[in-house]
C-alpha cells in the first residue's frame, strides 16, 4: 500500500453551543488539517495522485473556511463546528472531489484546534 499525506491551516472563529466553558464564548483558532489517502496502485507516472491536485482540492475547501465564522457556514447551522464535525464537513468535501480517482481512498482528515489538540474522522 501507499499513502500521501499533505497539511493545510485555516484561521476561523467558532462557539460551542451547550458547551460548560470557555469554548461556549466566541474565539478563533488557527486550525491545522492533515490529509492522508491510500492506495495499493500507482500510475505509470510513479504517483498515487499528484501531491499539487490533493492539495488544490484540500484548499477548495479549508479556502471556504478560512477567516470565517464556522457557526454562520450552511455546514454548521445544525451542527457544533468542533473540532470532531469540522474534520467530518472535510471529509466528506474531500471524498466528493475525490470521486474521479479512482485508486485513491481518503484514509482520514485530522484537524488541529491547537498544537496538542486534534480529532480525526475517517470512515
Ligand atoms: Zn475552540
Amino acid at each position: 500500500m501507499y499513502s500521501i499525506r499533505i497539511e493545510d491551516s485555516f484561521s476561523a472563529a467558532h462557539k460551542l453551543k451547550g458547551y460548560a466553558g470557555d469554548c461556549e464564548n466566541l474565539h478563533g483558532h488557527n486550525w491545522q488539517v492533515v490529509v492522508e489517502v491510500s492506495g495499493g496502485k500507482i500510475g505509470a507516472d510513479g504517483l498515487l495522485i499528484d501531491f499539487r491536485e490533493l492539495r488544490k482540492m484540500l484548499k477548495e475547501i479549508t479556502g471556504e473556511l478560512d477567516h470565517k465564522m464556522l457557526n454562520d457556514l450552511p455546514a454548521f447551522h445544525d451542527l457544533n463546528p468542533t473540532s470532531e464535525n469540522v474534520a467530518r464537513h472535510i471529509y466528506r468535501a474531500l471524498v466528493e472531489k475525490l470521486s474521479a480517482c479512482e485508486r485513491v481512498k481518503l484514509s482520514f482528515v485530522r484537524v488541529f484546534e491547537s498544537a496538542g489538540s486534534s480529532a480525526s474522522y475517517f470512515e
